[in-house]
């Protein structure tokens, strides 16, 4: 069987996320919400998913509502189903999305958390740290966590409240101050960073009612001042701009083909493919690998496309396992590149284990010979 990287995924719980960012859009809601006992159950279904029918939101509900702890190991369970050998669950930090409602678990007690998890399945989970600019501190705790808590890389997400170009006029000074530290930081430490890019997702209150605000922070067009500024980042582009972009890449106005120009501008930019629905649709699948097809034998494209899912945001109707055998009609040395090759390529630089977690596995007594194959024998560590 391929063995799998997986660069996208989540492990969050109800105590993670503010129960105000349940908010959407979506009419059945109102109906729901008379309801006093389905009241929480409406909000998370349709926040997570507005306006669709899924088959086992019973199971995601039932999985959101368990122990952080308790939902890594349904999680670790799909992932040796699926052949999936290590996983980065990226983190979310809701705290500062402008509902004024904060999450039940503090984002910092988050941390620690998944901190733990990083512990109990060294160099099968490797997380990565939630950058939020606007918060107090955040460069020493983006730090902190890089080089102490076992961290491996940033998330960020632009469209919660703020411009990722420490140029913008949009940003207040201090965040523009901590964007700057953290990409000189990121850029000489080879970090990598995983960005929200498409046109769906959770969005800032503040930013909820104007579309056009949202979409201008999600674009990739608005990392062209960062990269310029900062050549060396490993920046990869979440959900390569989202399905419909992603399925009409020669379209010029389409978020991808913006991707695909910057991947041949900067050697350090990559496209996951995330939740793209369309690969696991049987009407549209056709059409999903015709592309990604056409997409891998373009260079140097084919070695900047890593593979994700999107766990736990996929898990209403797809377990890890139903997501990579859709993946599995690729051409062998094609889908080894994808699910294999590029993630290990975006995640470590010159296939090293970055010193820093090599420091942080040795601090809680995890030997060399505790780590995965995959870390021992295809890295250098
Ligand atoms: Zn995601």
């Amino acid at each position: 069987m391929q063995r799998f990287v997986n660069v996208h995924c989540h492990l969050l719980n109800f105590r993670f996320i503010p129960d105000a960012f349940f908010k959407t859009r979506a009419p059945i809601r109102e109906r729901l919400l008379r309801c006093k006992l389905t009241r929480w159950i409406a909000r998370a279904v349709t926040f997570l998913w507005p306006g669709k029918k899924y088959d086992k939101i019973h199971e995601v509900l039932a999985l959101m509502k368990r122990d952080i702890r308790d939902l890594v190991k349904p999680f670790v369970d799909e992932m040796d189903q699926a052949s999936i050998v290590l996983a980065t669950p990226l983190m979310m930090d809701l705290e500062l999305a402008s509902f004024n409602v904060k999450p039940e678990t503090p984002y910092r007690y988050q941390v620690m958390l998944i901190s733990e998890i990083a512990v109990d399945y060294p160099g099968k989970i490797m997380p990565f740290i939630m950058f939020d600019p606007r918060r107090r501190s955040v460069s020493e705790l983006i730090k902190t966590a890089l080089e102490e808590m076992g961290f491996l890389g940033v998330k960020m997400y632009p469209p919660l409240g703020h411009h990722p170009d420490p140029g913008s006029f949009f940003n207040d000074a201090e965040v523009n101050h901590a964007l700057n530290a953290t990409y000189e930081y990121c850029e000489k430490e080879s970090i990598p960073i995983t960005a929200h890019c498409s046109r769906g997702g959770a969005y800032s209150g503040d930013l909820m009612h104007s579309r056009e605000v949202v979409h201008k922070f999600s674009h990739p067009s608005s990392w062209e001042g960062v990269l310029e500024k900062y050549p060396g980042l490993r920046l990869n582009f979440a959900h390569f701009g989202g399905n419909e972009d992603f399925l009409n890449f020669d379209r010029s106005e389409s978020w991808s083909n913006k991707i695909l120009e910057l991947m041949r501008k900067y050697d350090g930019v990559y496209a996951d493919i995330s939740y793209h629905e369309p690969a696991l649709w049987e009407k549209t699948a056709g059409d999903y690998f015709a592309t990604l097809e056409k997409l891998m034998n373009d260079d140097p494209i084919r070695d900047r496309i890593p593979f994700g899912t999107d766990w736990l945001m996929t898990r209403h109707t797809w377990t890890e396992k139903a997501y990579v055998e859709a993946f599995l009609m690729l051409p062998p040395t094609m889908l080894q590149q994808i699910a294999f090759e590029n993630p290990l390529n975006f995640l470590f630089s010159d296939r090293k284990l970055p010193m820093r977690i090599k420091r942080f596995f040795e601090s809680k007594n995890i030997k060399k010979t505790d780590l995965p194959h995959l870390i021992r024998v295809t890295l250098t560590v």
